[in-house]
Order: structure tokens, then C-alpha cells, then sequence
């Protein structure tokens, strides 16, 4: 360990990540806005109970990946997603009133887990949730927006949708007891942790990443056989919506979500171009959550990416905007240069006035910026009320009176 290091599994978002990271974002955020997503944000910690009582005790996150402390005698976690806050504040202030309610959420979050590519920490994610909607309009419409924000980043093409049910609440009562009938007889082979989840939630084995319980689950029953003919139906209705939007899918039976409250629609958008880490936007539907963590019953449906992957898949960012140089030349050149400069900025214009040296180091500095033009203020353009514009790109200049910079500037956007 050294302090001098990021501490593991963090990174820091020097300005070219921070670039590709704002892209993911902006783009997101812009793209949900059209479904009428609004931007909300909840505390990055909150009581440890609100995420033991919603992820479940068998989960990943809650049995080995928080960040919890206490403080002033209060049991804390970092948020490792964001569901649970968001379905906290709607109890919190009683929101569930005015349902629908369509959030979309940015932020980071942290999970104790082994780093690796694309696998970290603290990371970000983008959210969105709907709340209040129980129609499978609802899932179609969340699935349609995730989409829609792969397609907006240019990245759609190189992923998959997998989609499966996990049923109502009856339908799983069902496929549960055939699950631990079926892990039950395979006992012996299975992970001690598949062990522990045998009783509490044998769902979650279907998810398990150890190498044989997988070739155990591969086995397993089908969600299929159980399903009620109401589940059934649900499922047809949102897989016929995405049909009729032209958004393609893969049914896979074995995608279960991590966590223990989903229900109805689970879906992930996959890609093979992050190694180990394939999932880059996946979500589902809860509508158990709310009325578990002590709410009303209100149905809800949401997805999370994470904004790493989502960057690393980026191919063209639009690069940082080019500033002008503004290059004074002797004393007076610099005096004005600093005015000249200052109103610039004030007018919209990226300036950039190098901070010392001679006119060949200061045009150096202006190339280091990529500066798209230089402004030349010597003595004889001051004498005429003028600056000279050189062209970095093309090599051209040409004196141009101070009164006609801005408008001469505004020709190189
Ligand atoms: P995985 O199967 O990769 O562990 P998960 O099921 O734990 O994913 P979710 O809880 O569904 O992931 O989170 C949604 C998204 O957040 C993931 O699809 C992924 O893009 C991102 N994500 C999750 N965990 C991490 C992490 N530790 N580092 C970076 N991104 C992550
Ligand atoms: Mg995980």
C-alpha cells in the first residue's frame, strides 16, 4: 500500500477520461429526457438497512461487496447502486402520490469486489426508473430508452439484448421449489455459496460465476414450465413491443438479476468487447421493493450502466474545443492582451493568452493548446487599432480591426 497510489480498484478522471465520461453522460441524460426522464440524485450513503432489506442477504453486494462504517453510533453504507435510495426518497416524501415518476440518475458508486478491467471499486452509473407503472408499456419503454442511449453513444450494434421473466410472485413459487428439488439432488457438487442460497434464494445460483455450479445450473429447470398463464402473458406483450420497435433480442432463460426483488422483465445489453465484463446496461423490474421496504405497493422498473464500460466502448469523442492564442508581442502588446483577452471570454470565445515568454515560445504554447488561430498584438497593430489573425490551420493571416474580431472569430466555429 502506498498513499502516493489511488487506492485500489479507484481511478482518477484526468480531462481526456473525463471527456469520454461526460459524453456517456450528456448523452444519456439527453436521450432520456425525450421519454420524460427527469434528473434526480440521493445521498451516496445511506442506513445500511436500506440496502440489507432491498439487495437481500444472499446477494453479492450485501453478503461481501459494501462499503459500510459507522458513525455517531449509525450503520452506514456507500451506495453500491442506486435503486434502493431512489425507492428511499419516494417513501421518504411520500412521492408514490404522483406516480408515474421518471428518473434518470448519475453517480458514483462502490462495491468491494476484485478489480479488474472494466471492474472496479467506485464507478459510475446512469439510471434510469419509472415508478407507479405496472403495464408492460412500462418495460418496453425502459428497454426502449436503454436503446435508444446505446444508439445515441454509437454503440448499440456492438451489443446484445438478452431479455427473460422471472415470472410473478406465484410463478416463482413454483420454479423455486423445483430449483431446490433439482440443487437439492446436486448438493455435493454445488459452491458453498450456492450451498447457502439452496434455502434463502436458489434463484440467485442460476447467476452463480463459479465454474461448476454453472455446468450444474446448465441443467437446472426452466423458468418456462412454471410460469403462470397472467406471467405468461405479460411477458408476450413486452416481447411483442420490442418487436413492433424494430429492437432485436435474445431470450435467455438463464438471466436472472443479482438481486432479490425483480420480477417480470429482466434484460441486459451485452458485448463481447470488455472481456470478462460482457454486461454494460442491465435492469429489470421490481415491483416488490417499495411495499418490502416498508412503502405502499408500488410497482417500478429501471436499468443502470456503467459509465466505464460504456466508455471504453466509445469509439470517435468529439475532442476538447479549440481555444484562440491570443499572442502579444513588447509590453504595450501585453497590456492590452490581457483586456483583449478577459472581453474575449466574456463575448463566448475560448481563449487561451499564454502566461510568459517571447513570441516564438508563446506561438509554441498556442500549438501545445491546439489553438485553432492566434491573435498577434505587436506595436504596429496596436498603432492601428488591429490585431493580426493567423489561421493555425492553414498558415493564412490577415489584419483585422479590434471592432471586427469577434465576428471575424465566430467564422472559425
Ligand atoms: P456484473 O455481472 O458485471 O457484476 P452486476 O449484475 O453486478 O454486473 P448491476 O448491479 O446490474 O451489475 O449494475 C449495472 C451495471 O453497472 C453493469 O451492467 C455494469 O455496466 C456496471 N457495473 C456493475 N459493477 C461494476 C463495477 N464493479 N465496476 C464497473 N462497472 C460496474
Ligand atoms: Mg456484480
Amino acid at each position: 500500500m502506498s498513499a502516493l497510489q489511488p487506492v485500489r480498484g479507484t481511478h482518477d478522471l484526468l480531462p481526456e477520461d473525463m471527456r469520454r465520461h461526460r459524453h456517456v453522460v450528456d448523452t444519456a441524460r439527453r436521450a432520456v429526457a425525450l421519454y420524460g426522464y427527469q434528473e434526480m440524485s440521493t445521498p451516496i450513503f445511506e442506513f445500511t438497512e436500506v440496502f440489507k432489506r432491498t439487495l437481500g442477504d444472499t446477494s453479492d453486494i450485501v453478503t461481501k461487496e459494501m462499503y459500510s462504517f459507522e458513525r455517531g453510533g449509525d450503520h452506514l453504507t456507500l451506495r453500491p447502486e442506486a435503486t434502493a435510495g431512489v425507492c428511499r426518497a419516494v417513501i421518504s416524501g411520500g412521492l408514490q402520490q404522483q406516480a408515474p415518476l421518471k428518473y434518470f440518475y448519475y453517480g458514483p458508486m462502490f462495491r468491494y469486489e476484485r478489480p479488474q478491467k472494466g471492474r472496479l471499486r467506485q464507478f459510475h452509473q446512469i439510471d434510469i426508473e419509472i415508478i407507479g407503472i405496472a403495464e408492460p408499456l412500462a418495460d418496453i419503454e425502459v428497454i426502449a430508452a436503454g436503446a435508444r442511449v446505446l444508439d445515441a453513444l454509437g454503440i448499440l450494434k456492438r451489443t446484445t439484448l438478452e431479455i427473460n421473466t422471472l415470472g410473478d410472485s406465484e410463478s416463482r413459487t413454483i420454479y423455486r421449489q423445483k430449483l431446490v428439488d433439482y440443487f437439492r439432488a446436486h448438493q455435493a457438487r454445488l459452491s458453498e455459496d450456492s450451498v447457502n442460497r439452496l434455502e434463502r434464494n436458489p434463484l440467485r445460483i442460476l447467476d452463480s460465476k463459479d465454474d461448476g455450479d454453472r455446468h450444474i445450473v446448465a441443467d437446472a429447470p426452466l423458468f418456462d414450465d412454471s410460469l403462470t398463464p397472467a406471467a405468461r402473458d405479460f411477458f408476450a406483450k413486452v416481447c411483442d413491443g420490442l418487436n413492433r420497435l424494430g429492437i432485436a433480442f435474445n431470450r435467455n432463460q438463464r438471466l436472472v438479476r443479482g438481486l432479490d426483488y425483480y420480477c417480470h422483465t429482466a434484460f441486459e445489453f451485452t458485448t463481447t468487447e470488455l472481456g470478462a465484463q460482457s454486461a454494460v446496461l442491465a435492469g429489470g423490474r421490481y415491483d416488490g421493493l417499495i411495499e418490502m421496504m416498508g412503502g405502499p405497493p408500488t410497482p417500478g422498473i429501471g436499468w443502470a450502466a456503467g459509465v466505464e464500460r460504456l466508455s471504453m466502448m466509445l469509439r470517435d469523442v468529439t475532442p476538447a474545443p479549440r481555444p484562440f492564442a491570443i499572442v502579444p508581442v513588447g509590453p504595450e502588446g501585453e497590456a492590452l492582451a490581457l483586456t483583449l483577452t478577459e472581453d474575449l471570454r466574456r463575448a463566448g470565445f475560448p481563449v487561451e493568452l499564454g502566461y510568459r515568454g517571447n513570441m516564438s515560445r508563446r506561438m509554441k504554447a498556442a500549438n501545445k493548446v491546439n489553438a485553432r488561430a492566434a491573435i498577434l498584438i505587436g506595436e504596429d497593430e496596436i498603432k492601428r487599432g488591429a490585431a493580426t489573425v493567423r489561421d493555425l490551420d492553414s498558415g493564412e493571416q490577415a489584419e483585422v480591426p479590434l471592432q471586427a474580431l469577434k465576428d471575424r472569430l465566430a467564422q472559425f466555429r
